[in-house]
């Protein structure tokens, strides 16, 4: 996480690098990954929600700046004076609910519209803002993986207009794929994520960043197995010939995806060994015809820098943020380590 943190600093040497470390840090864990980053250098974090970011604030203890994406709501906004957060304020109702109690930021809608004030509210938010200082304006790529994507431009050039009524505020555009579009998209601070857990985003593939995370599960069978048996659940693999097969302690319950079935591997003596049959529950079996390391305890890499992030992810057909946050508080110590 610290070398991929350090990798941003020299994409961006003008800008700040914050680290996003929502969702459990993308499922490795906020309080360490804040540490880990705080010690690389990063001095503002930003999680989704208030409950993240008072753990993330014990961690790193005061400092830091602590951003929350989501912004207050009438349970919390009157406590995040205490925990010296700041609130990202989204609409005109989050803008009215804070009062102007403190420093905050302000998300512009420039297209994606999912969160942050929209084009036509920005002069009302400004009067409702009341003068309180912002510590920054941000807004957010719906198409930066695509590197070339036209919906860059567009909304670089929204970000800037709107950018204009906020002249003394701090400015932040880019993620991670942002980041690495180019300078122009740089502003002061770029808030990468999952590019400090080794994935370049949604389908930009990074090589110069590094796994961060690593599952592996130990053998607790191995079997042979004649030509014509079938493996698991539903007999969906046939063996064509003799071979060996190796049932693993990792399953959907450990948040292995069930859709790895059939699709996904498992590395053991330096060679992808691919999963026969479903994944179920508990349990995935991998075949190890020929592998002279296979034998109950071994432990298999079913994620990690021999079965990377980005590939695994395509194989499941979803993306390494979900594949990280499913194995988030699912996957078993004991059976599985991370
Ligand atoms: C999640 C998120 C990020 C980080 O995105 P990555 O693609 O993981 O780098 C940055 N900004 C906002 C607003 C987000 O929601």
């Amino acid at each position: 996480m610290a070398e991929n943190w350090r990798f941003f600093k020299k994409r961006a040497p003008g800008a700040a690098i914050a680290a996003v470390v929502k969702a459990d840090a993308y499922g490795l864990g906020a309080v360490s990954a804040s540490r880990a980053l705080a010690q690389a250098g990063a001095r503002v974090f930003f999680t989704a929600t208030f409950g993240e970011a008072i753990r993330v604030r014990k961690a790193l203890g005061e400092g830091p700046q602590i951003f929350v994406l989501n912004g207050p709501t009438e349970k919390d906004a009157a406590l995040y004076a205490e925990a010296k957060l700041t609130p990202i304020l989204n609409s005109l109702a989050q803008i009215k609910l804070w009062d102007a109690r403190g420093a905050a930021g302000l998300h512009i809608d420039t297209g994606m519209n999912r969160l942050g004030v929209g084009p036509d509210e920005l002069s009302q938010s400004m009067i409702a803002l009341k003068g309180a200082s912002l510590a920054l304006v941000m807004s957010h790529l719906a198409c930066g993986s695509g590197l070339k994507h036209e919906m860059n431009a567009v909304q670089l050039k929204r970000f800037i207009d709107a950018a204009s009524l906020f002249p003394k505020a701090p400015l932040s555009l880019a993620a991670t794929a942002g980041a690495l579009i180019g300078p122009d998209y740089h502003f002061d601070l770029i808030r990468p994520g999952v590019g400090l857990y080794g994935s370049g985003g949604l389908d930009a593939d990074n090589p110069a960043l590094i796994p961060a995370a690593l599952i592996e599960a130990p053998i607790l069978q191995v079997r042979d197995v004649e030509a014509g048996e079938t493996f698991g659940y539903g007999g969906s693999f046939k063996a064509a010939q003799k071979m060996r097969a190796a049932t693993v302690a990792l399953g959907y319950a450990d948040g292995y995806l069930r859709s790895l079935s059939g699709r996904g591997y498992g590395v053991l003596g330096g060679a992808k060994r691919p999963i026969l049959g479903r994944v179920s529950m508990d349990l995935t079996i991998i075949d190890v015809t020929g592998c002279a390391e296979a034998a109950p305890g071994a432990m298999v890499e079913f994620l990690g820098p021999n079965a990377p992030l980005d590939e695994i992810a395509a194989l499941a057909g979803t993306a390494p943020y979900e594949i990280l946050t499913t194995f988030a508080g699912t996957v078993r110590k004991t059976g599985a380590r991370t």
